[in-house]
């Protein structure tokens, strides 16, 4: 296939696709999927071996929001019976954090809830940074507080995190559809100021709120421009309680043409299969490790992943290995501009988004158009059989670790 040989090809190189190669994989039929997967794997495997990082998610502060976005179970108005409350304190996170990095993982995610942080909040997340670190300085530490102002992402830099996410979540131009208490510039501007600050920059997507194929290469290629190192791709978790619980917009072939996509688009960075790996990829997982070189372990903030340790058989079973704390995640001329950024040296913005990736999204008009006769396997059989009805039975609150009495399952 003539678009397959040039994506790879382009993808070896490192460098983009166009945009309508791009809206190409996305429009690809299901006899075609396992050589999208395959092509997509090549690049993976060029740029990141067969190694699956693996982040650990902490919630350091979880609902009563007072932002609106549509998809997030912690949002204004939220009815779904997500744990509640406020700040963890630091040993308690730290306690967290090292559940995580017992099961494997090299980075640990510090998430809060909320339109943004205070100073004295800020003063809290480096006491916890300084809990974690002190127990094990090796890992990495990216923070996720939602909008950023003044110094506060200087500060974050100082007290030693490494990152800072703030995901993009869908297209400039549907971005007034999900979300109306903040905007998508805002959430530019905190990426912006948290590469200039010498962050590293995390920002992705999330995929099933409705969006079109346009809107969702749109965000793919804004994210690559703002330089994000990391691109974590979140696959709607529709909650019970949200605006957007009966949007089941997604199949598990949906999700590795997605993957796939933002893989050729970001052929040498971070891609993370995030939210809603289990809920819609279901036993398609393991083809997702080809194109993804990332994922999240054990649960996500409010829903329940997977147990840790299926994670790692899954990882192994399909033959790939643990990133270890010791590897480089991103390829070395890729660490260059990374090391570049944090002398305030580079080009760019990155990306990101609130304080808050494994959530949910929303949307407008339905992703996929209707179906004609000739249409062959793709757009025509990419809606979930489900579309419409809640679906309790994938999507499960988390009612264990971070907050609780209970054992986290990392
Ligand atoms: S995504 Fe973040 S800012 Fe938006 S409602 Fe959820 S917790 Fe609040």
């Amino acid at each position: 296939m003539d678009l397959l040989d040039t994506l790879t090809a382009k993808g070896l190189r490192g460098d983009v696709p166009t945009r309508e190669e791009a809206l190409a994989v996305l429009a690809t039929t299901d006899d075609e999927l396992l050589d999208v997967v395959a092509a997509a794997g090549k690049v993976r495997r060029k740029w990141f071996g067969r190694r699956v990082k693996l982040n650990y998610l902490v919630n350091l502060k979880s609902g009563l929001c007072p932002e609106d976005c549509t998809y997030c179970s912690q949002r204004l108005g939220s009815k779904a019976e997500i744990l509640k409350y406020t700040w963890l304190k630091p040993d308690q996170a730290a306690e967290a954090a090292r559940a995580g990095v017992a099961g494997g993982a090299k980075r640990v995610c510090l998430v809060a809830s909320g339109r943004g942080p205070t100073d004295r909040d800020i003063d809290r997340v480096t006491d916890t940074i300084d809990a974690i670190k002190d127990a094990d300085p090796a890992v990495e530490i990216c923070v996720c507080l939602g909008l950023l102002s003044g110094n506060q992402a200087e500060r974050l830099k100082a007290a030693g995190a490494d990152a800072y996410n703030h995901n993009l979540n869908t297209s400039e131009n549907t971005y007034g559809d999900i979300a109306t208490t903040h905007t998508y510039a805002d959430r530019v501007d905190t990426v912006q100021k948290a590469h200039g600050a010498g962050l590293s920059a995390c920002s992705g997507l999330i995929a099933g709120m409705g969006e079109s194929d346009e809107d969702l290469v749109d965000v793919v290629f804004a994210l690559r421009e703002l330089g994000s190192d990391s691109v974590p791709v979140n696959f709607l978790i529709p909650f019970e309680g949200t605006p957007l619980a009966k949007e089941w917009n997604l199949t598990p072939q949906r999700c590795l043409r997605i993957l796939a996509m933002v893989r050729f688009v970001n052929p040498d960075t971070e891609v993370r299969i995030a939210g809603g790996r289990e809920v819609h990829l279901r036993s398609m997982q393991p083809l997702g490790l080809h194109l993804a070189n990332s994922i999240f372990l054990g649960d996500y903030l409010t829903s329940e992943g997977q147990a840790g340790q299926a994670d790692l058989d899954m990882i192994k079973d399909a033959g790939f290995e643990v990133e270890g704390a010791g590897e480089a995640t991103l390829p070395r001329h890729r660490a260059d501009v990374a090391a570049a950024s944090s002398c305030g040296t580079a080009a760019s913005a990155c990306g990101s988004g609130g304080g808050c990736g494994p959530c949910g999204g929303h949307a407008h008009a339905p992703a996929s158009a209707s179906a004609s006769e000739d249409t062959p396997a793709s757009a025509a059989e990419d809606t979930d059989a489900s579309d419409g009805e809640l679906r309790s039975d994938l999507v499960k609150v988390r009612l264990r670790g971070a907050g609780t009495e209970l054992a986290p399952n990392a």
